[in-house]
């Protein structure tokens, strides 16, 4: 099939590992496509459009700039209609993007689960609101109740402060010995170690409640308050925002839609960062969640590797192994605690796109049942919240979704057979 557009090598994904590898294989001579779908470089964690950023982040994005780099922002990766080619859709039109070799660096997503009330409005995920605030939500003055599990909770709380909120308390579901081991694990990474101490410096004024999560979010038309299980008392806070995330989950769709081999909902690689399709590389969350200097080191091994410069890759791979043990600190410690999956009433939305409650979903014992009866996980999310949620409240193993991997215009998907005489209105 003919493509629009021809690259050596194409990275989807413009965060902190996207980057890495675009840089890292422009300094080849490769000629590179970064793609993303938001207006601007720098994925999750070096979101544009609020505070300036400095330090790492601002050299990344100058070296990015000064790179011959060719970025496609506000663009979308919606299918892979055939080995080498991408289906791409922006707002204005859809594109094919014909590849050499393809890096994915699509990073990782909240996991949120469900609790009576989490559809009000004023409920969101907590990295949701850091995110709704980097790109210039006014949350000053406004009162914010944090909760859910992992470090991400304390950055949000960070974000919102700088911006003039007044964060009332963090409930963090792992309790006090969770916290105490993962914070010796933490010796053997000083770096974070003082990162970590710096922000319980910066947050000393906020309560961080351990063994403490949400039990409903309550309000009428919306959040009002919320009720709360703070280390086995149960409390109601007035509040306007709450932001709930336990932890995050590696965004996988487009490596399965390519046939790479996943493994514990993350993506396997050899010591290049290649999958077990050859063609294909990827760095960052999407290889496990490990924090952006994993994300930042695995995109320069994908970017160099994928360019033909398996040594000077190899030669950074050892470096992998302290963040690979960092990333199973934060598994480990952070996981879950039964009661967690225990909030959920009859009538609480456990599949929101397709409005289908818990008491209906208990009724089945598989993904695939409870998808063909009730068109959970069939709406526009596709299974990425309500899949998760599906596995810790019944214990299912959800499987990937079809392409399109996001929702995509009927005439995107016509752009892929440009040479039948078919419409939209055929394919209806
Ligand atoms: C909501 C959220 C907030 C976070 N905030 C922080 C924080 O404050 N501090 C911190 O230390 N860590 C934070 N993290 C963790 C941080 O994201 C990682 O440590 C690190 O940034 C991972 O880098 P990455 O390049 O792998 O992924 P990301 O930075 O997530 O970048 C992935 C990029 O790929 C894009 N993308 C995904 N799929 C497609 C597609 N199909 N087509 C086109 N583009 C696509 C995404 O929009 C995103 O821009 C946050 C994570 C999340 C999910």
């Amino acid at each position: 099939m003919k493509a629009d557009y021809h690259t050596d090598i194409a990275i989807v994904g413009a965060g902190p590992a996207g980057m890495a590898a675009a840089i890292a294989a422009a300094e080849q001579g490769k000629h590179v496509s970064l793609i993303d779908d938001n207006p601007a470089p720098g994925g999750q964690i070096w979101r544009q459009g609020g505070a300036p950023l400095r330090g790492a982040a601002r050299a990344s994005l100058r070296s990015l700039a000064a790179s011959r780099v060719r970025l496609i922002s506000g663009s979308r990766v919606v299918a892979t209609p055939e080995p080498g080619l991408l289906l791409l859709e922006s707002a204005r039109q859809a594109s094919s993007l014909r590849y050499d070799k393809l890096i994915v660096c699509t990073g990782a997503r909240e996991r949120l689960l469900p609790f009576p009330g989490w559809t009000l409005p004023g409920v969101t995920g907590a990295g949701g609101l850091q995110a709704l605030v980097k790109s210039g939500l006014n949350p000053v003055g406004q009162r914010v109740v944090l909760a859910g599990s992992g470090p991400l909770l304390l950055a949000t709380a960070q974000t919102l402060q700088q911006a003039g909120a007044q964060v009332l308390l963090i409930a963090e579901q792992a309790d006090l010995r969770q916290l105490a081991r993962f914070a010796w694990g933490l010796r053997a990474y000083p770096a974070k170690l003082r990162q970590a101490a710096g922000l319980a410096w910066q947050l000393r004024s906020i309560p961080y409640w351990a063994g403490s999560h949400v039990i409903e979010a309550q309000g009428k038309d919306r959040l009002e308050g919320v009720r709360l299980k703070l280390a086995g008392e149960v409390r109601h806070i007035a509040c306007d925002w709450l932001g709930v995330g336990f932890g995050l989950l590696p965004n996988t769709e487009l490596l399965a839609a390519l046939g790479c081999r996943l493994e514990d909902g993350h993506a396997c690689v050899d010591a290049a960062q290649q999958t077990s399709n050859p063609m294909v590389y990827t760095a960052g969350e999407s290889t496990g969640v490990g924090g952006v200097d994993k994300a930042v080191l695995e995109g320069r091994i994908a970017g160099l590797a994928a360019s033909g410069a398996l040594a000077h890759a190899l030669a950074l791979s050892p470096r992998r192994a302290s963040h690979l043990r960092f990333a199973e600190l934060l598994a480990t410690h952070f996981a879950l605690r039964p009661e967690i999956a225990q909030a959920v009433r009859p009538d609480t939305l456990v599949c929101r796109c397709e409005d289908v409650s818990h008491a209906r979903l208990s009724a089945f014992d598989n993904w695939r049942e409870a998808k063909l009866q009730t068109r959970c996980g069939m709406g526009p999310c596709q299974g990425r919240i309500c899949g998760a949620a599906c596995q810790t409240l019944y214990g299912w193993q959800t499987a990937a979704g079809r392409p399109p991997i996001s929702p995509a215009r009927l005439a995107t998907l016509l752009h892929t057979y440009p040479h039948t005489n078919q419409t939209e209105a055929d394919l209806i």
